[in-house]
């Protein structure tokens, strides 16, 4: 089977800096928060272009903290896509504020600026901004479109590890990034963990109270905090893995090269061209297709895995159905969850596999 993520195939050299990570750990006799978070934080926070890092236990609390340590809470309106992992809205609702769903561009799937400036309301305080499947759009009207409006912007960046626009990494453009490191993600931990970043020191100073309870100095609870901690096992093990990110990023950039280039199916329609400025991560090869479960069951036949970025979009999900959202409806997430299908793209894929993958989709006729 060729699958979507397969972490046995990791070179040897990493295995063992991983293992002497770990023992270097042990050694310490520290676990949580401790040097290790903090190398880990100083390095990621600098990749990224900005000055503090704080981390925490996953991305969802990442994004959930962001909003708290931005003062957003009960009555307030958070802007959001729901096409996205459920926890990106999760942490939206934790907080107490309330989300509202602004449709795609059916291109890129990434958020729209138009359907969001029809979310607009007196109580809007805050984007959450996905950078879709590894994919940064025109940062600068988001920017701008936010600062017009005294709104905070939140970036999610799970998807986006120094993915860039302009040269600038994911997380360097808003008020927050928040990161997952998820094992899948682009940058994975062997368990959970996660990061804010930020280039303002009260933030990130109110984001390290938040992780720990709400503790500040000398054992005072100012405000009611979460358990949020990064460990230094996962942050030693990170520190390692950013060593192979940057070769990982250029196979996964080769390998959607190669499916664009030899991608041939008129049942088949890749994804849009790169948006202009922007260097794609490719955290998810995504195609878009009417047959989609046929195709899926077509490339099952065929040893290859594939997965579903996202099947159900967040206003279709129970507790979610009532949400606000664009009063002129959702209607490109729902082709795009009815059409996307997910290719494997991972950076250790053969070159054979690839042109397996490619043969699976050019033969498939429903
Ligand atoms: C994975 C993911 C998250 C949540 O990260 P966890 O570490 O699993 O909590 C949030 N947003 C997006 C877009 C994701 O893919």
């Amino acid at each position: 089977m060729i699958l979507m993520n397969d972490f046995r195939r990791e070179p040897d050299a990493l295995r063992s800096a991983m293992l002497a990570a770990v023992e270097r750990v042990m050694n310490s006799g520290w676990y949580v928060l401790g040097e290790e978070g903090e190398r880990f934080e100083r390095r990621w926070a600098g990749m990224c272009g900005v000055r503090h890092g704080v981390g925490v236990g996953n991305g969802m609390q990442a994004i959930e903290i962001a909003l708290l340590a931005l003062n957003i809470g009960p009555g307030d309106e958070v802007i959001t896509t729901p096409m996205t992992a459920f926890a990106t809205v999760l942490a939206i609702l934790r907080t107490g504020a309330t989300p509202v769903l602004a449709d795609i561009d059916p291109q890129t799937a990434l958020l729209s600026l138009a359907s969001a400036d029809r979310c607009l309301s007196s109580r809007t305080r805050a984007v959450v901004l996905v950078h879709l499947y590894g994919q940064l759009a025109a940062m600068d009207a988001w920017t701008d479109w936010c600062a017009g409006r005294n709104l905070s912007l939140v970036e999610d960046c799970a998807h986006a590890h120094l993915a860039t626009w302009r040269g600038r990494a994911a997380g360097c453009f808003g008020h927050v990034g928040a990161f997952s490191f998820y094992p899948t993600k682009n940058l994975g931990a062997l368990g959970d963990a996660g990061m804010l970043v930020t280039d303002d020191g009260a933030l990130a100073k109110r984001a390290c109270s938040l992780r720990n309870y709400g503790k500040s100095m000398l054992g005072r609870h100012a405000e009611l905090g979460l358990n949020s901690r990064l460990d230094e096992m996962q942050a030693a093990i990170l520190m390692e893995r950013i060593g192979v990110l940057e070769h990982a990023t250029a196979a996964r950039r080769a390998i959607a090269m190669t499916y664009r280039d030899a991608i041939r199916n008129p049942l088949v329609a890749l994804p849009s061209p790169p948006c202009e400025n922007a260097a794609h991560v490719h955290h998810l090869f995504v195609i878009n297709c009417e047959a989609r479960d046929a195709l899926q069951a077509h490339l099952h036949r065929h040893g290859i895995q594939t997965l579903i970025h996202y099947p159900i979009p967040v206003h279709h999900q129970k507790p979610c159905r009532n949400l606000l959202r664009d009063p002129g409806g959702l209607l490109a997430a729902e082709r795009h969850a009815h059409t996307c299908l997910s290719l494997p793209c991972h950076p250790y894929l053969d070159s054979a596999e690839v042109a397996a993958v490619v043969d699976a989709v050019n033969s498939f006729v429903p």
